[in-house]
């Protein structure tokens, strides 16, 4: 049978699949469909989160560079990121901490049962540490002190909408260490217009330096989606080539999109997107 993401008032991802967990929790709608093409893939309130095909290309553009950019991260925080990719991703590089703060503990108990090749045996490693809580919420109050925040939500819908707000950004500034950089993908500028100049402008008057990142997931329609990367020493566009090739290759690091090339590659920006941040 087939099932359509509902993200958009008037475009439709329709993939043939059928549903084979469905449950309404307290946050959201959560479905996962077993499809013909793309594997297990999970939804949240009607919009695709992750796939088991090519779940890989989101997830290790979310988390590589970022890492190759920071000197020496120790104490990770990864905000959402429920299916455990990001935690799947970051555990390939010498962290000693990473804090995952997601909301729905359901999301990562049927992520393990129906997602095990994106979360593998992340949410058990002894250098995880699970805290069920609202992202926004544990920003705000956590002591701790971060080298890298990934923020991994959903699009600005429903209990998400509060990783999107200028407090929240104002608050990542505050717990991140004197090199700290954060990264969040800000969806397809094509069809979530806005979305990557609103935070963008937020962004700008917060952090020293930023840079966009841009990255094509097979379903995440509509053509370039599109992360920011926010800075308060490191200017991204100044990393060099050399020296994240060779920490690539000193961490003999398994990628299947990721690569040193790629990492500067994803910082060019066609015209439109440039004008979109102008
Ligand atoms: N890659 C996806 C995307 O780009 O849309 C995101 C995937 S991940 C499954 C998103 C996770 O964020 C979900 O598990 C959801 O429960 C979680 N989440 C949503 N709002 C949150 C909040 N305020 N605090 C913490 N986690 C939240």
């Amino acid at each position: 049978m087939w099932f359509y993401e509902t993200l958009y008032p008037d475009i439709k991802l329709g993939l043939k699949g059928r549903l084979i967990y469905k449950k309404k929790t307290p946050y959201q709608d959560l479905r996962i469909y077993k499809t013909c093409r793309f594997g297990n893939v999970l939804l949240l309130d009607g919009a695709i989160q992750t796939t088991q095909k090519d779940e890989f290309i989101y997830h290790e553009m979310l988390t590589h560079p970022v890492f190759f950019l920071h000197p020496n991260p120790k104490n990770i925080l990864v905000i959402g990121a429920g299916d455990g990719g990001v935690l799947r991703e970051a555990l390939k590089h010498k962290v000693k901490k990473i804090i995952l703060v997601e909301i729905d503990k359901e999301v990562i108990k049927l992520s393990e049962k129906y997602l095990p090749s994106i979360c593998k045996n992340s949410f058990n490693n002894k250098r995880v540490k699970i805290v069920i809580d609202d992202g926004a919420k544990f920003i705000k109050n956590t002591k701790e002190k971060f080298d890298i925040v990934i923020i991994d939500s959903p699009d600005p819908v429903g209990v998400a909408k509060v990783l999107f707000s200028k407090k929240f950004y104002e608050n990542i500034y505050s717990i991140l260490t004197s090199q700290g950089i954060m990264i969040r993908q800000t969806g397809s500028i094509v069809l979530q217009r806005g979305e990557l100049r609103q935070n963008y402008n937020i962004l700008k008057n917060i952090f020293s330096y930023l840079a966009v990142q841009l990255a094509c997931v097979p379903t995440y329609i509509g053509g370039f989606f599109s992360f920011i990367i926010a800075s308060k020493k490191i200017d991204p566009y100044k990393a060099s080539y050399k020296k994240i090739l060779s920490k690539y290759r000193n961490l003999k690091l398994k990628t299947k999109y990721y690569n040193p090339e790629i990492h500067l590659a994803s910082l060019v920006l066609p015209n439109y997107v440039e004008e979109e941040l102008r």
